[in-house]
């Protein structure tokens, strides 16, 4: 059996695809391992996404008492002054703090509820058979004539069958900390830069926090020292930290954040969404509003049989990449207090995703790679 159209990839882009194409009637398969238990990094949704929750009519979602509102983001940036960002200057409302297993899990049951197919496994083989595409997985061979490629960073369709470019090599530490005692504490975001890139803290609906180290993998000083020694060496975060009783439980991990995309040339057969067509650095917030708005939009254009349409998306997704790469030089050049600090220098450049993305860097060790 061939079947019309299979979505790989079990986070939000996945699911968000599934629920519209299931919705719009296509009958879509799901290829997706389950997502277990194990905690996934990402939590602070933008505003932004709640308009796009509503097109789904998935809004209700995050009612759920597991999700807070971010009322107060602090960031120490430019300057040791800790500044505050109040959610009540901003138009469209607070963003959320997510409980993300349980905003995916919520999307997933609306996914399978609406109709999806859902296999359990892995994609573990992929090749191009003339009208169709084959698929190995441990629950056997699986044919399907469309692809919607939403693997995240793995981006596998994406990965052979587009070019792809990667603006830096950021890589992020993360640990869960939880407070001693009864107290808890008043809910933030914190945001802190140092010579060798950027913290953020932030609390949970539970009261529990994620520490998060961002810096370039490639440079002296990603993973030197003990992860929470070094988050007790900062100063707003530490402080926060200790004055809460907050203790790191469980190890430190790592996991890619790096800025990449794929150039805008729809593939005959797939579409890539979410990070595997693009994914952006944590500090823009975009990564899951990014998902949502990819897997709807390419989702709408497959249902429409409409090749113009799903050319459009993929222009608009990387004039969005052209736009994200601008606001992000904006944003680390407003951090001059380490000039000479290899990790704040090469954010100074903005690269030209659209025609030449490696023109931008003079230095050779500083140039992005196509991945
Ligand atoms: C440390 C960190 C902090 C972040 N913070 C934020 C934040 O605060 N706000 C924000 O908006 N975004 C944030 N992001 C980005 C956000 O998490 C991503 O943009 C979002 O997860 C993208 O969703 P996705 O569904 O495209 O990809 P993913 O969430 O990566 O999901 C991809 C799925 O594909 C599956 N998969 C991979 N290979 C295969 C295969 N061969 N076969 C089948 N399935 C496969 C994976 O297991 C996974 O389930 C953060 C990311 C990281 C890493």
């Amino acid at each position: 059996m061939i079947h019309d159209v299979a979505v790989l990839g079990g986070g939000i882009a996945g699911a968000v695809a599934a629920l519209r194409l299931a919705r719009g009637g296509a009958r879509p398969l799901w290829i997706a391992a389950p997502r277990g238990d194990a905690f996934k990094p990402g939590e602070h949704l933008s505003a932004a996404a709640l308009p796009l929750l509503k097109t789904l009519g998935s809004d209700a979602v995050l009612r759920a008492e597991v999700h807070r509102h971010a009322h107060s983001t602090y960031s120490a940036w430019g300057s040791d002054l800790l500044v505050e960002r109040n959610a009540i200057v901003q138009l469209e409302g607070p963003p959320t703090v997510l409980d993300r297993g349980a905003f995916e899990d919520a999307l997933t049951a609306q996914a399978l509820s609406a109709g999806a197919e859902r296999i359990g496994h892995d994609v573990t083989g992929l090749a191009v058979d003339s009208d169709h595409w084959l698929l190995e997985t441990d629950s056997g061979p699986i044919a399907a004539r469309f692809l919607f490629d939403a693997t995240g960073r793995k981006a596998l369709v994406a990965s052979k069958h587009a070019t792809r470019f990667q603006a830096d090599r950021l890589g992020c530490q993360y640990g869960i900390f939880a407070a001693y005692g009864d107290h808890a504490p008043r809910p933030v975001t914190l945001i802190e830069a140092e010579e060798r890139g950027w913290w953020y803290l932030s609390v949970f609906a539970d009261g529990r926090a994620v520490v998060n180290f961002y810096a370039d993998t490639d440079l002296p000083g990603f993973d030197t020292g003990d992860f929470e020694e070094n988050a007790r060496g900062t100063v707003a975060i530490a402080a926060y930290l200790s004055d809460h009783g907050y203790h790191r439980c469980g190890r430190a991990r790592r996991i890619a954040t790096n800025s990449t995309w794929i150039a805008p040339v729809i593939g005959a057969g797939w579409v890539a969404v979410g990070d595997a067509a693009a994914a952006f650095d944590p500090l823009s917030s975009h990564g899951m509003t990014t998902a949502l708005w990819t897997a709807i939009h390419a989702a709408d254009a497959y249902l429409a049989q409409d090749r113009d349409q799903m050319q459009r998306y993929a222009e608009h997704v990387a004039r969005g990449v052209q736009d994200y790469l601008v606001a992000r030089q904006a944003v680390y050049t407003r951090e001059a207090r380490w000039p000479d600090s290899p990790f704040w220098a090469r954010r100074f450049a903005i690269p030209d995703a659209a025609s030449a993305p490696f023109r931008a860097w003079s230095n050779p060790a500083q140039a992005p790679t196509q991945t």
